[in-house]
């Protein structure tokens, strides 16, 4: 099997609520790159504010659950 599916995670701007699809290779990369606070997501810039993004749902590598809902 090679056919991977196309994943991606979708995040949202605390700031300004734009959305943004960043591929789970790029997002679980930052995970193992972030070895700080594992009660936060990887985050990204937002490209329109420079606010922070948050992920709608995406479960890290270290098997924590981050939910977009969850801190509205
Ligand atoms: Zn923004």
């Amino acid at each position: 099997m090679n056919q991977s599916k196309k994943q991606s995670v979708n995040y949202v701007c605390l700031a300004c609520h734009e959305k943004e699809e960043i591929p789970i290779n790029v997002v679980r990369d930052f995970d193992l790159m972030d070895d700080g606070d594992p009660t936060t997501p990887p985050m990204f810039a937002c490209e329109k504010c420079g606010g922070e993004m948050y992920p709608e749902y995406y479960k890290g590598v270290h098997g924590i659950e981050y939910k977009l809902s969850d801190i509205l």
